[in-house]
């Protein structure tokens, strides 16, 4: 017998499932399950990514430096201080190896993003999940959850999958309510569809405190979440560590260049909050109307919440059948809810109508 044994730590961990994109036996499909911007790629972008395919053999630039430049440029924020990952969650990844790992315990809220939880057993960490509040992330309680072993805290805000929002001020008590030895990591991937007027996704704290990280990506609003593409902004000490781990072409060329395009594409941030905006309204208030419960959200997507398990696995088949996939939300304990993407007009409309005839006829 020559059997292979991992650390024990990864058997623990449920492979992560993303969300589907076919139905057997049916040929037009919406798929409102990742929270892709509704929008697919900016047309710049496109011609950028599509452009590079003459340039395969040539490794890309180890440092992404234009599209630093570029990201830093767009936001106010100093390029030596932010490096690109392969996703926002391979730097998710990096952060929680290098400082998590056995013997440390990570702190998530309840219904926090899977990675962390994932990720945090992959580093040999305890994972700690922390009740939340109306589902919104708890400062007092993960506070209370810190002990003598937490080296990480990771906090997406707005959250997914419930979409809620922690106020600047909370963020800031929670940092200031966490010794120093603890990261706290700020993943901000929807940070771009936040319409509250001084909403921080993070920068101020990074600059403040010396032991904030906040993570970006291209994947929700610029629409590249196939490119592979996030970013991170963070203080100079744990740069240095980030440095010595990282792939050296840990982010491939054709995505550095549909990056910095993306970032170039005029008026479209503007154009895909505004229509966010309205058709999360619109589709929200659609679903309430046919009496399912919505709870609010400040991302590209939303819980429609049933009530009991039952009825939104029914709700899902009803979906299905009609082509229209969303996501099941039983792997984040959240199973009586369906969360759905934000997608384009027609497709809200699609959602919409499907959901109040389920409703109607008795589902
Ligand atoms: C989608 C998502 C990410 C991952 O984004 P990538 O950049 O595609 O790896 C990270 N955090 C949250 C909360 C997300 O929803």
């Amino acid at each position: 017998m020559n059997a292979l044994n991992p650390r024990p730590s990864i058997l623990s961990i449920e492979p992560y499932i993303g969300g589907e994109s076919k139905i057997p036996g049916v040929n037009r499909i919406v798929k409102l399950s990742s929270n892709e911007g509704a929008f697919g790629p900016p047309p710049a972008a496109m011609e950028a990514y599509a452009a590079l395919a003459k340039e395969l053999h040539r490794y890309p630039d180890g440092n992404a430096t234009a599209l630093r430049e570029a990201i830093g440029a767009r936001f106010g924020l100093d390029p030596a201080r932010i490096v690109c990952g392969n996703g926002s969650d391979e730097l998710l990844a990096y952060l929680i190896l290098a400082y998590g790992g056995e013997g440390t315990e990570l702190i998530m809220s309840a219904h926090g993003f899977t990675m962390y939880d994932l990720t945090g057993r992959y580093a040999g960490c305890q994972v700690i999940k922390v009740p939340e509040k109306n589902l919104t992330a708890d400062v007092d309680g993960i506070l209370a959850a810190v002990g003598p072993r937490t080296r990480i805290v990771c906090l997406a805000n707005p959250n997914n999958p419930t979409g809620t929002l922690l106020p600047n001020a909370e963020v800031r008590r929670l940092r200031a309510g966490l010794r120093g030895d603890i990261l706290l990591v700020l993943d901000a991937a929807y940070a771009e569809y936040v319409t509250e007027p001084d909403f921080d996704p993070g920068q101020a704290l990074v600059d403040a405190s010396g032991n904030t990280v906040m993570t970006r990506t291209f994947s929700k609003i610029f629409g590249l979440g196939g490119a592979r593409l996030g970013w991170a902004y963070m203080p100079k000490q744990v740069m240095d560590v980030v440095g010595r781990i990282r792939g050296p072409f840990n982010v491939n060329a054709p995505a550095q260049a549909a990056g910095i395009a993306a970032l170039a594409e005029k008026g479209w941030l503007e154009k895909s909050v505004a229509h966010n905006t309205e058709w999360r309204g619109k589709l929200s208030a659609a679903l309430e109307a046919a009496g399912i419960k919505v709870w609010p959200s400040h991302c590209n997507f939303f819980l429609a919440d049933f009530g009991a398990p039952e009825k939104a696995k029914a709700a899902d088949a009803y979906l299905r059948q009609r082509g229209l996939i969303v996501r099941a939300m039983g792997a984040y304990g959240l199973a009586q809810c369906l969360r759905i993407t934000v997608g384009t007009a027609e497709e809200c409309t699609l959602v919409a109508e499907a959901l109040t005839a389920f409703m109607r006829d008795g589902g």
